[in-house]
């Protein structure tokens, strides 16, 4: 299956500053998160018959354009099942349909599936192009560096689950939302697996430590200066809290951590 990409310049605090936008196939055509509108994608739009419009999920960097072109393609707007008022919100239309993970969308004589791959945000699909083809993985995974994943929209817990799916999966290529594409996915998601794997260690050892505020533990849990981000890291770090209160290695309550009674 055909798979083109045409990164565009968004508000994103991705540190690539763009978003990836997708079209899968040709005749007919799917386009995947577009988040916003140039003249190039006008160009890609009217060049091919984009039959469907989908988005790996529905933060504001992904979306932008899903309007704007499903107007001007009279394509079939999809939501996932159960969060069509959050599609609605996002985007600014009410879908044409909804999908379920598992749900496969025909494209000429092949077909693109959906699988569920929460974490990032609680919506988060991805999209299987073809039998066993390469996934497009939206905020899942990125080549360089790592992707946010800070509560209380971003869940710890089934990030990791997500990774570890895709990589049994183990498809031949990873196409992300931002950045270039993956071309060995099992390298970058066992990279994934283990940069957040230490950083739990690092957020367990401080609260075991006697760290009990989210600063108190993100001074404790990072070395490097975070200015500018600090609130993304916060957040990461309450990801992590939360993941370690439901294993019941800290006990956590939204404010402050604990070792766990007993401990
Ligand atoms: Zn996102």
């Amino acid at each position: 299956m055909d798979v083109q990409t045409r990164s565009v310049p968004v508000p994103t605090r991705a540190p690539s500053g763009d978003t990836n936008v997708y079209l899968l196939g040709a005749e007919p055509a799917i386009l995947v998160d577009p988040a916003t509108q140039t003249p190039e994608l006008d160009r890609l739009v009217r060049d091919h018959r984009v039959e469907h419009i989908l988005v790996t999920h529905t933060h504001p960097d992904h979306v932008g354009a899903v309007d704007s072109y499903a107007a001007q393609t009279d394509a079939t707007v999809w939501a996932r099942y159960g969060r069509t008022d959050r599609f609605r919100d996002a985007t600014g239309r009410e879908p044409d349909r909804t999908f379920t993970p598992g749900t496969t969308i025909r494209l000429g004589d092949t077909r693109v599936r959906v699988l569920t791959a929460p974490g990032h945000a609680p919506d988060h699909v991805v999209f299987e192009a073809g039998r066993s083809g390469p996934i497009l993985c939206g905020d899942c995974a990125v080549r360089e560096g790592s992707v946010v994943v800070g509560a209380p929209e971003g869940d710890m817990r089934a990030y990791v689950t997500t990774l570890r799916r895709l990589w049994a999966i183990d498809p031949p290529a990873l196409y992300p939302g931002h950045g270039p594409e993956i071309d060995a996915p099992r390298e970058t998601l066992e990279r994934l697996l283990s940069h957040r794997a230490k950083r739990e260690q690092r957020v367990h050892v401080a609260v075991t430590d006697g760290a009990e505020t989210l600063d108190e533990i993100l001074d404790r849990a990072y070395e490097k200066d975070l200015s500018g981000v600090r609130d993304l890291a916060r957040g990461t770090v309450a990801a992590h809290l939360e993941k370690l209160d439901v294993e019941g290695r800290v006990a956590w309550d939204g404010r402050r951590a604990a070792p766990p009674d007993g401990d």
